[in-house]
């Protein structure tokens, strides 16, 4: 299973070091084997939590990067310089930098290429609004927001999705179990019928996962992991979900 803690743009330094050293002793010795652990600060605390993590098994991400290599882009953060601070991951597409940010599959493609070309791993982040999940539409938005993985600049990006209705971040709504199950799979074999990969693509769920439907969303067959925003900043809550 693989565990995203997306703390947006939450916390203070104060914060980050104390719930790194609970994450540290009551979380991370519980994980079952195989269990990988994402944290993704915001920017500004990426190299202080890589710092903190250095010699134990918890992987960091960032929330987002520049689609610019360098230059005069005033405020943003390129891929490179978040892989100089010995981060692993970057979280792309995220439905927040979407609807406030304006990111579409033309800024995104950008950003996607960047974060190859700096190494760095990508969490793509896909899913429909609530009005397209009433019209029937959420297969169709899907394959549009993952067809830009099919550019041939692409092929040997290292990604895994999380697949997160937009409808249920944050909401306290999420999808039935059956509903997210077929998504997956569905997502899953999107994927492969493009890339004839002989594995299988990863998919996160994302959206109101908290302590009390962690057990059965992650039961599912389908479900690689979970990506989490408001429970993960209680480390309380964020374990109850991972263990
Ligand atoms: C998210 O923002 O990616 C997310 C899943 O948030 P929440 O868990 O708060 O719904």
């Amino acid at each position: 299973m693989i565990y995203v803690a997306n703390w947006k743009m939450n916390g203070d330094k104060e914060f980050v070091h104390s719930i790194l050293s609970e994450i540290k002793d009551n979380i991370l010795p519980f994980l079952s084997d195989g269990s990988t652990l994402v944290l993704c600060p915001p920017s500004i605390y990426l190299s202080e939590v890589n710092d903190i993590c250095k010699n134990i098994s918890i992987e960091i991400g960032a929330q987002d990067c520049s689609a610019h290599e360098k230059g005069a882009f005033t405020g943003e953060v390129s891929a490179q310089m978040i892989s100089g601070t010995g981060t692993d991951w970057v979280i792309l597409g995220h439905s927040e930098r979407r609807q406030y940010h304006a990111e579409n599959n033309v800024i995104l493609i950008d950003k996607l290429q960047a974060a190859h070309n700096a190494g760095l791993k990508v969490i793509f982040c896909v899913g429909e609004t609530h009005q397209q999940y009433n019209e029937g539409m959420t297969r169709d938005t899907l394959q549009g927001q993952l067809a830009i993985l099919d550019d041939t600049s692409l092929v040997n990006l290292n990604y895994i999705i999380a697949y997160e209705p937009v409808w249920a971040i944050g909401s306290g709504l999420v999808p039935k179990l059956e509903e997210i199950d077929i998504i997956h799979q569905f997502i899953k074999t999107q994927r492969s019928k493009k890339t004839n990969l002989s594995k299988e693509t990863k998919v996160l769920y994302g959206g109101s996962v908290n302590p009390d439907n962690a057990k059965e969303i992650k039961s599912l067959k389908s479900v690689d992991g979970v990506l989490v925003g408001g429970a993960s900043l209680s480390s309380n809550k964020f374990k109850q979900i991972c263990i």
